[in-house]
């Protein structure tokens, strides 16, 4: 679903973001980017999230190598395959739950009918099948996120991308927004949270961490599934 390859950010010149970043993402994983204020996770997220592109080093997104596409091919990338959650929610105001998620799929060019019966069928995967009118305002954070999950996620791609999900919300509504993410990955979809918080970290099946502009670890599963690889290769030999 992902895979960079020794990718390097250089903002203005000089400042390094990303030093040499290689890592693989397989489909339906869900994984947590890790790393302290400063470290290069959201530049991480803008290269494979290709809302920039790399200094150097090759990003390949669900099949598709990112220096061979021009901009307008990004952007159709980015509408179809990937999902965008963040830190605000960025709902429009005075605007119903269900439509501001039926707005997310207007690239889409169906009509308005059926993307909102897409944008209910959202809702409802996230647990607001009860909040369809309701405004941004008449909502906790907590559902606030969750709308802009169902946003993220009413075109069905493979890959949804969180920014600090959970970073303008108390524990309790952060908890529930990660119990969304969580049951989107068992649905299928490959899922990355972008996270400065080790807690949150730790309960994901995948860590990767980040430290000035490199990965410093990667553990969880894709770690596991190669050591067991070689485990099996020994004991066939
Ligand atoms: P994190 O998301 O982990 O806080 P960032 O990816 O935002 O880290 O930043 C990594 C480094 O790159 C920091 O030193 C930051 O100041 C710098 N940086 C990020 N974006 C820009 C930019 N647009 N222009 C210049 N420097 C930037």
């Amino acid at each position: 679903m992902v895979e960079l390859t020794d990718v390097r950010k250089v903002y203005a010149g000089h400042v390094e973001a990303l030093r040499g970043v290689s890592v693989v993402v397989e489909p339906g994983e869900l994984l947590a980017i890790v790393g302290p204020s400063g470290s290069g996770k959201s530049t991480l997220l803008h290269m494979i999230g290709t809302l920039d592109r790399p200094t150097s080093g090759s990003v390949r997104i669900a099949g598709y190598q990112v220096g061979d596409l021009s901009d307008r091919e990004l952007s159709a990338l980015r509408a179809r395959r990937l999902g965008f959650v963040f830190q605000q929610f960025h709902l429009a105001p005075g605007t119903t739950a269900l439509d501001n998620v039926a707005d997310g799929s207007l690239y889409s060019g169906r009509p308005l009918r059926e993307r909102r019966e897409r944008a209910a069928a959202a809702l409802e995967r996230v647990g607001l099948g009860h909040r369809l009118g309701h405004k941004p305002h008449q909502l906790s954070g907590g559902e606030q996120q969750r709308v802009a999950v169902a946003r993220a996620v009413v075109g069905d791609p493979p890959l949804l991308l969180a920014d600090e999900p959970t970073g303008n919300l108390d524990s309790a509504a952060g908890a529930e927004v990660l119990e969304v993410l969580r049951t989107l990955h068992a649905s299928g979809t490959t899922v990355a949270i972008i996270t400065h918080d080790m807690e949150i970290a730790e309960r994901m099946p995948r860590r990767v961490r980040v430290r000035d502009g490199l990965i410093a670890a990667d553990d969880g599963p894709a770690s596991a599934r190669l050591t067991g690889v070689r485990t099996s290769e020994g004991s066939g030999r």
